[in-house]
């Protein structure tokens, strides 16, 4: 049993309120797939980077017990690039650049002792080469999720639809799942979603938590009020990496276990907006994790009498 996770490993430039970096690693499939190392092992990684990309990066992974034998490396190629800036409320923000760079030629090669993939996880990158890895492993994961950003449903609608469709659980955020929708209530927007293909469906809404959906039912998740977020950046990719991470530990992919995957994804991120990229991340322990968990249980539990 495998989780293999693909997405970009980047380089960033952020500027929040609090401060400014230079270029510092982050990237989708960095996010999540360290994330999901704190729950299982066995973590395959398909990406591409350029020789300008540190070494010592690929090592941090590697510490993370993630096998990145098929990171491709290209020679005399840079790496993709993203730069953003958060305005004041830390919720939204702004794009200043997308350097495709080495994605652009991208194909990704599925490293043979990659086939025993359970778990898939669709990390945000370019919507033909998540098909293309789909297609590619010769027997369909028993749970494969896929995240996107706006980007993709600007430059690559048709392509974005496709992959969408063939996907179990889809998780976008708030204002991704207007635009694919077209709808403004988030409850319709949903319903349109989950008839694209997806059987279920995660809108991540930052500060204001994460909901769950499938045709049926709704869950809903608080993200933890915390007193400094200092960079929100890879909160969706290290929500997503913790949800998934945290079912193939369990291996169980009821709409029930996956309530309990949010709440380790939120906790995850939680832990991610604290410091700039990756820093807090790499650095956790279990028992933190646990100790976050219990923030969030006993921020919502309550005993309550009904009136009739
Ligand atoms: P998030 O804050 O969860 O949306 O993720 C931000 C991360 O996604 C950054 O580390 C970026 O390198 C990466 N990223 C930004 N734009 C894209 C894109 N168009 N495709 C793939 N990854 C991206």
């Amino acid at each position: 049993m495998s989780l293999l996770v693909i997405g970009t490993v980047a380089f960033d430039a952020i500027e929040t309120p609090f401060g400014k970096t230079d270029k510092i690693i982050g990237g989708a499939a960095t996010y999540a797939s360290i994330a999901a190392s704190y729950f299982t092992d066995n973590i395959n990684l398909v990406s591409v980077v350029g020789d300008d990309f540190p070494k010592e990066a690929i090592n941090n992974i590697n510490e993370h017990g993630i096998n990145t034998q098929g990171l491709q490396v290209k020679k005399g190629e840079k790496s993709f690039f993203w730069s953003g800036r958060y305005h004041n409320d830390m919720n939204t923000r702004d794009t200043l650049a997308t350097e495709l760079n080495v994605l652009l030629e991208f194909d990704p090669v599925i490293p043979d002792e990659y086939q025993d993939c359970e778990f898939l996880m669709l990390g945000n990158l370019s919507p033909a080469v998540q098909m293309t890895v789909m297609d590619r492993i010769v027997r369909r994961p028993k749970l494969v999720v896929l995240d996107t950003m706006n980007f993709w449903m600007d430059s690559a609608w048709d392509d974005l639809i496709k992959a969408i469709s063939r996907v179990d659980v889809l998780t976008i955020n708030d204002a991704e799942a207007r635009q694919l929708a077209n709808e403004y209530s988030l409850v319709k927007a949903a319903q349109k979603i989950l008839s694209m293909g997806p059987k279920y469906l995660i809108i991540k809404k930052g500060e204001h938590g994460a909901l769950l959906f499938n045709k049926e039912q709704v869950f809903f998740a608080p993200a933890l009020p915390l007193e400094d977020v200092f960079d929100p950046t890879g909160a969706g990719d290290t929500f997503a990496g913790g949800f998934i991470g945290y079912l193939a530990r369990t291996r169980d992919i009821s709409f029930d276990n996956m309530k309990r995957g949010i709440i380790f994804g939120s906790a995850m991120a939680s832990f991610c907006v604290e410091k700039f990229g990756t820093e807090r991340l790499i650095e956790l322990n279990t028992d933190e994790v646990d100790e976050r968990v219990q923030e969030f249980i006993d921020l919502v539990q309550f005993d309550i009498t009904l009136v009739k």
